[in-house]
């Protein structure tokens, strides 16, 4: 094992991993997220040279040098293949240009229509083959605030030995996306309305993971963006735009949970050239107030029209932070139990300074969004989802070029907001226009540690 393919916890207290290890665990057992133990490293040459190549070309150079042995070459090429192979764009992360030198770099073309795909379609398809190496079953838990749950079923639905629950908050999610997740027709897939924001879901989720024996006994997993694989796969799309631009870039990223810009990070970490990294939020705004005040603090969580990132705890910031500490573990993990106990962390001078040498963030509110959903329409004739919007909005303030907006989602998946900004809705592609006539499937949930493992045990109980 090299040191790229083996990980460690940002708080220090979990034993090494491999590759399929991390993929399985989801979170380190110390609580903390797993990083490589170094990162890899490509060159200038090798970066140039992923110009024109296939995107599952690029995908396999960078995962194969996080995955060491853990899955043969073979394996590796076959499944990253298959995951991209029902993308309706065979660029899979084609850039758009829809200014001088401003970019929309679309992630959205998979089977779910958002950017969770471009990682979960390799995740689903890795797991299973660990799983099935190692004869296991497995339990996936998620919290989704819209997409990672579709993506997630659209990924796993169907598997063997592998049963998905998946968590949205009652109520605040799209239509589009909850037909999305309840109209599946898989029975390892068990929805759960609940009652609460996606901040209490994913608390729940941490819950269950501390309840170590509990977990240990469904073998308990996430595929949150937690998961590393997640981070590694979305780093190759900041691979591929700059190596099509031929020219490093500025990416401005609509932001929630922090896991779509940190792959930013990484990749700057393994050699590729970036201008800046530039956070977006909607008014659920921690992470701007984070890098511009210094001071990482929940606040009241605001519904908005970019659902997906209705988020207050950007659980993949602990990997910046353990970054720009410069990797110390033993800070990392007493600044998260401090924010855990006080909804609260002063960044300390050193990482502010790290941070904000990498990041830029700006926060746009929902008239911002809709203005710049008309704005980009009237100038370009494209239709922008809310959270694209949202990134858009933040690009109109920064003046580096070329700017790369990532596109999360496709419009449809959010008509209503689209409908307010510009009058009418985007057209809606087949394969979400049937949902429709689907019948759903889902049980309401108070918002109860206890409920939730009552209900995942009953579910389970086939197992025995
Ligand atoms: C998940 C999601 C985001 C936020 O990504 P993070 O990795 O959580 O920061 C942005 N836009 C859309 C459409 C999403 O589904």
């Amino acid at each position: 094992m090299t040191d790229s393919s083996h990980f460690i916890s940002t708080r220090g207290q979990a034993p090494k991993a491999n590759f399929a290890e991390v993929l399985l665990a989801g979170l380190a057992p110390d609580g903390g997220l797993y990083v490589p133990a170094a990162w890899p490293q490509f060159s200038e040459g090798e970066i140039a040279a992923f110009a024109g190549k296939p995107y599952s070309h690029v995908a396999f150079e960078i995962l194969s040098r996080f995955a060491g042995d853990a899955f043969s070459s073979a394996d590796l090429k076959s499944d990253i293949e298959a995951a991209y192979a029902g993308f309706e764009d065979k660029a899979i992360a084609p850039l758009r240009e829809i200014a001088k030198d401003e970019y929309l770099l679309e992630l959205f073309h998979g089977p779910t229509f958002a950017f969770k795909d471009i990682a979960l379609q390799i995740l689903g398809r890795l797991f299973a083959r660990a799983l099935k190496g190692r004869g296991g079953r497995a339990t996936i838990v998620a919290a989704t605030s819209g997409d990672t749950g579709s993506a997630a079923i659209a990924a796993l639905g169907g598997l063997p030995n592998i049963e998905v629950f998946v968590l949205h908050p009652r109520g605040r999610v799209s239509d589009v996306q909850r037909r999305q997740m309840t109209t599946s027709p898989h029975a390892n897939v068990h929805n759960i309305a609940l009652e609460g924001s996606f901040d209490d879901a994913q608390a729940l989720v941490k819950g269950l993971f501390a309840q170590t024996e509990f977990a240990r006994e469904i073998s308990l997993t996430a595929v949150n963006s937690i998961n590393f694989v997640r981070i590694a796969a979305q780093a190759v799309y900041y691979f591929t735009a700059t190596a099509a631009l031929g020219h490093p870039a500025t990416f401005i990223v609509p932001t929630g949970n922090f896991g779509d810009i940190f792959a930013g990070e990484a990749a700057e970490r393994m050699g590729l050239g970036i201008q800046r990294l530039v956070i977006a939020t909607n008014q659920n705004d921690i992470m701007a107030r984070a890098l511009n005040d210094g001071v990482y603090a929940a606040g009241a969580a605001h519904h908005t029209l970019s659902p997906s990132m209705d988020i207050q705890v950007a659980s993949n910031f602990e990997r910046a932070l353990f970054e720009s500490s410069n990797r110390d573990a033993d800070w990392t993990a007493a600044a998260m139990n401090d924010f855990a106990r006080d909804k609260k962390l002063v960044l300390p001078p050193l990482v502010l300074e790290n941070l904000r040498a990498r990041y830029s963030a700006f926060a746009c509110d929902d008239a911002q969004t809709l203005v710049t959903i008309k704005r980009v329409y009237d100038a370009t004739g494209q239709i922008i989802d809310p959270h694209t919007a949202v990134a858009a909005c933040a690009a109109q303030r920064i003046t580096a070029r070329p700017a790369v907006i990532l596109a999360t989602a496709h419009p449809a998946k959010f008509p209503d907001a689209v409908t307010r900004a510009i009058g009418f809705a985007p057209p809606v592609p087949p394969a979400l226009a049937a949902l429709d006539k689907l019948p759903e499937k889902q049980d309401i949930l108070a918002n109860s540690l206890p409920l939730l493992r009552k209900f995942i045990s009953s579910r389970l109980a086939a197992w025995t």
